[in-house]
């Protein structure tokens, strides 16, 4: 990525804060960066990595922070049944793969093509605007380690 391309889109950042009426600070800045370097990570990674980047900040201010563009639709929280929340930029319609060994999650684009899912067969009189879906499953790296073992 080329300085360019950052500053580009620590605009359209700034730009996605202000339209949801928050407030653009270095620290949001910071998280929304740590968030899209590495997707689907914990709330305590995402500290590091803000730490890493900012110095000096409070868990409690990187958690706000999390809360505040989540709740803003600018990131994404995902909760896996079991596992800490974790978040991502990536915020249109996707389904996660889910290991039960490692707890490594990937995207999976949406089963049958774009957005389908949102339209339940019946909403009950629900206005649906999210389908959380996750494919509970184990990974290749685990696989092979299940096998390695199994063979000694
Ligand atoms: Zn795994
Ligand atoms: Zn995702």
């Amino acid at each position: 990525m080329t300085n360019t391309d950052i500053n580009q889109h620590s605009t359209d950042i700034s730009a996605a804060l202000k339209a949801a009426g928050l407030q653009v600070t270095a620290q949001r800045l910071a998280v929304y960066h740590a968030v899209q370097s590495t997707p689907h990570a914990a709330a305590d990674d995402i500290c590091q990595a803000v730490r890493a980047e900012l110095g000096v900040i409070s868990r409690q201010a990187v958690y706000d922070a999390l809360k505040a563009m989540s709740e803003h639709g600018i990131i994404r929280r995902i909760q896996p049944a079991g596992s800490a929340a974790r978040y991502e930029h990536r915020v249109d319609n996707h389904h996660h793969l889910a290991c039960r060994q490692c707890e490594k999650l990937i995207d999976i684009d949406c089963a049958v093509g774009e957005a389908p899912c949102l339209v339940a067969e019946h909403d009950h009189g629900y206005e649906i605007d999210e389908a959380e879906v996750i494919y509970w499953g184990v990974c290749p790296e685990c696989q092979k380690k299940q096998a390695n073992r199994n063979n000694t």
